[in-house]
């Protein structure tokens, strides 16, 4: 086939089917080679499922011939091991739900199957989608295409990685704080976090449920802006998706930024932040200046209690959520227990790494009764607080820009031994989930030592739009990236 599939977009694979240049099956063969190729180094996916992919895709072909035309008819994507695909396995990154065997499509899987996407296989993730860099799974390491020696982030970076080593040509991730923005920004790759009911979440494990999100990670803004609009959209079977009209976003975007007002909150440019990622990102300011765009400094004032008030609510939340894994209904369940008390302790014993158990206890310490006040009440306060910041901005600002993070890929193993050290990591993109609206992180430049930047563009809730037009005009300002040299070889 004469496609370079490791660049290619969902729009490229679309033009390609449509235009008779290949078939879903060849599509599906080759990124398939293209995994057999790389995922020995790289590590993306727990799983990949070629004979059911390559079922989905005959049948993509043959809707094809009969004239239907899906919108997203034959194009492989890979699958964050968190979401539910009928009759595929779903771990979640835990040893906890081996064996596990989906019964049912989440929503967004659901939309997606109906519009003709092929499911290629899981991607790895920390597990629950607890952590920054992938290295919680209880399956494997998953590496930087960019530098082997690097983390791809998380908790969606099996995704990331899949994207940016040609090995899907997108994926979806799910972001409870940070976790699409931020591999993304490591692997250079498009990440969007849509506002919070936006996208049913039923069918995704769920982590932090007021919080949780389901997102694409993408070659382009295009791309990201076309996987949100199919799988957005109200469901009966989660109350906390909204019945907001879908716009369509992936046409009418624009080329330049005119009319457009962006604010700079100067509360993201903290100290400490590497030199090549501020001066990554306030290139991209300037570019977004030189596109007709008014640039404004603004102030999220609670912004330095964004990490405490998300690690209180999302470990609160963790801990009633993963109750449900107590080797009666799902997964595993140990062996020898005495009876069934013992038997729940042994299986979560078993069954749960450090990181998850860690969090289980923080999220039962600050609900518990003598504590609910003093740490779960007064971060449900902030949280308000942090939104209403926001919503003063939003005012006059139609987006903001900023960085994803603190620092680049680091390197695996770093960090590791120091929890809190890897939580404040995440002080750039908290805040979103916090507050319920919109984010996308586009890659903007390259570190001294070749590592990808990503710039982050934040919007009002139910205001993808505005987020998706100026990713889109400044990454056809800034033209290509380079890509990854093992893809070269
Ligand atoms: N890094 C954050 C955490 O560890 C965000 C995770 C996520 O968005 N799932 O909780």
């Amino acid at each position: 086939m004469g496609i370079e599939i490791s660049s290619l977009t969902v729009h490229g694979a679309l033009d390609a089917l449509s235009g008779g240049e290949c078939s879903s099956e060849e599509l599906v063969r080759d990124v398939v080679a293209e995994i057999a190729k790389r995922d020995a180094e790289v590590g993306a996916y727990v799983s990949v499922d070629e004979e059911l992919a390559l079922e989905q895709a005959r049948a993509a072909d043959a809707a094809r011939s009969a004239g239907k035309c899906g919108r997203l008819l034959g194009v492989p994507i890979a699958i964050k091991d968190v979401l539910n695909v009928e009759g595929q396995s779903c771990t979640c990154g835990s040893k906890i739900l081996e064996g596990y065997t989906s019964p049912y499509d989440a929503t967004a899987i659901a939309k997606l199957r109906a519009e003709g996407a092929v499911f290629l296989g899981r991607a790895n993730m920390d597990e629950f989608a607890m952590g920054s860099t992938t290295q919680n799974s209880a399956y494997k390491v998953t590496h930087n295409p960019w530098n082997l020696d690097c983390v791809p982030g998380g908790s969606s970076g099996g995704s990331a990685a899949a994207v940016a080593a040609g090995e899907a040509i997108a994926a979806l991730g799910t972001d409870t704080g940070g976790s699409i923005r931020q591999p993304a920004s490591f692997c250079g790759c498009v990440g969007l976090k849509p506002s919070y009911g936006r996208i049913s979440r039923y069918g995704l494990v769920a982590f932090a449920s007021s919080l949780d999100q389901i997102g694409p990670i993408t070659k382009n803004v295009r791309d990201a802006a076309l996987l949100c609009e199919v799988m957005s959209g109200v469901d009966k079977m989660d109350s906390s998706s909204m019945d907001e009209p879908i716009p369509q976003l992936a046409v009418d975007l624009p080329a330049d930024l005119k009319g457009v007002t962006l604010g700079l909150p100067k509360e993201y440019f903290v100290d400490g932040m590497d030199d090549d990622v501020r001066r990554g990102v306030m290139a991209a300011v300037e570019k977004c200046r030189e596109l007709g765009a008014e640039i404004k400094e603004v102030s999220l004032p609670h912004t330095k209690y964004a990490v405490s008030t998300y690690y209180i609510i999302a470990t609160a939340e963790a801990s009633a959520n993963l109750a449900r894994f107590d080797g009666v209904r799902y997964g595993k369940r140990a062996e020898g227990a005495t009876d069934p008390i013992d038997m729940y302790g042994k299986t979560r014993a078993e069954g749960f790494g450090a990181e998850v158990k860690r969090r289980i206890i923080l999220g039962t310490y600050v609900l518990s009764s003598g504590y609910y006040d003093a740490y779960y009440l007064s971060a449900q306060k902030v949280r308000t607080l942090i939104r209403q910041d926001f919503e003063k901005v939003f005012e006059d600002c139609d987006a903001l820009l900023a960085p994803v993070t603190p620092s680049p890929a680091y390197r695996i193993g770093e960090n590791l031994d120091d929890p809190l050290q890897m939580y404040l990591g995440d002080i750039c993109t908290v805040t979103a989930n916090l507050a319920g609206i919109c984010g996308l992180s586009v890659p903007c430049a390259m570190t001294e030592s070749g590592l990808p930047v990503g710039l982050q563009i934040l919007g009002p809730a139910f205001k993808e739009e505005n987020i998706l037009k100026v990713g889109h005009a400044y990454e056809q300002a800034r033209g290509d990236m380079p890509l990854p040299e093992i893809l070269k070889r």
